[in-house]
């Protein structure tokens, strides 16, 4: 933590702040230049965040040295995370992860033609949700359990690992009953009663970063997770609110090598919830690979028209059969692979 004191701080204040970080059991290193005095506080800086130093007279600026985030931090562990997911499926090393499937689990029979489809393009982890965040009480909310048994059904009869969402803190024990991978929406990507619910478990957990958060905020968020114990967070961006209207969200494709540079997670790309349309969702998914995401979560219907929720950002399963084509080819020119 850095000090910066104003040029007219008084030597009265300046001693005042210095017996403030002794008191704290900090060591303060005072360094008097020609216009001002800076204080550099050698110790844990958490007990200097709880501690409002701006408000000391004298005080014009107090900077952190150390992000506030550690467990998930590139200092706490340089090399990059890989995470298994089970069925053989590992995240955050060569291989680019493919999720994919309906947004909402319907029946059991597109569950299987979809999940079919999506497997024989080449994705490994089936998605499907059966407890929906909707912006209206009136649209379908999802299956809940009967959607999780048909989903753990389907991912055991194709050999899929299955990801879907847990909405509710008092709902994390049955869907990890159910599911290889949780999911925590962007909605609740900043409640912390279900985020360290889920840090509670071994499951490893899709962190989306809520529509308004920073990549530092989604950060802190999985600093829960990993305080918790559950160190399998992979982070998702699925785009954030901007002024432009013309895609449901916008994706921000620099989320991936910032959160590369700051994190040792595994970064995926939804591209889907970011597009807001199905003829978007390609360019999005290769502009992901080639950004160095690890992964990527596409939504997938047999036929979107049909579909309960988000049809109109579903890819039907010829397309996402060329797109898997056309993203082996860009995976292939990062260095990566998808089997
Ligand atoms: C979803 O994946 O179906 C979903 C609701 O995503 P998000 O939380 O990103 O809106
Ligand atoms: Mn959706």
């Amino acid at each position: 933590m850095i000090i910066v004191l104003k040029p007219d701080a008084s030597l009265e204040q300046i001693d005042h702040i210095i017996e403030k970080v002794k008191a704290l059991g900090l060591t303060p290193h005072v360094s008097k230049g020609s216009e001002r005095t800076i204080i550099g506080v050698i110790g844990p800086e958490d007990i200097l965040r709880i501690t409002p130093l701006e408000v000391f007279g004298g005080v014009e600026n107090v900077i952190p040295v150390l992000a506030p985030f550690r467990l998930v931090s590139r200092e706490f562990k340089k090399e990059d995370s890989v995470i298994d997911l089970g069925k053989g499926v590992k995240i955050g090393g060569k291989e680019v992860v493919i999720m994919a499937g309906p947004c909402t689990i319907e029946n059991i029979d597109s569950l299987f033609e979809i999940a079919r489809e999506v497997k024989k393009a080449g994705a490994t982890v089936l998605r499907g949700g059966a407890f929906k965040p909707r912006s209206s009480p009136y649209s379908f909310q999802g299956l809940g359990k009967a959607g999780l048994q048909m989903l753990k059904q389907v991912g055991n009869e194709l050999d899929l690992v299955t990801v879907s969402e847990v909405m509710d803190s008092c709902e994390v024990g049955l869907v990890a009953d159910y599911v290889d991978v949780l999911q925590i929406g962007c909605r609740n990507m900043q409640n912390f009663n279900l985020v360290k619910e889920v840090g509670a478990t071994k499951k490893p957990v899709v962190l989306k970063r809520g529509m308004a958060s920073t990549v530092k905020d989604m950060l802190m968020s999985a600093e829960y997770i990993l305080s918790g114990g559950n160190f399998s967070v992979i982070l998702c961006e699925r785009g954030i609110r901007t002024f432009e209207d013309s895609t449901r969200n916008t994706l921000d494709i620099s989320a991936v090598p910032v959160t590369k540079q700051l994190s040792h997670l595994p970064i995926i790309i939804d591209p889907s919830h970011a597009a807001g349309k199905w003829n978007w969702v390609p360019a999005l998914s290769k502009a992901a690979i080639a950004a160095g995401a690890d992964g990527l979560i596409i939504e997938v219907h047999n036929h979107p028209e049909e579909a309960v929720s988000d049809g109109a950002q579903s890819l039907i399963p010829s397309k996402f059969l060329d797109l898997m084509g056309e993203l082996k080819a860009v995976a292939n020119s990062v260095g990566r692979k998808i089997s």
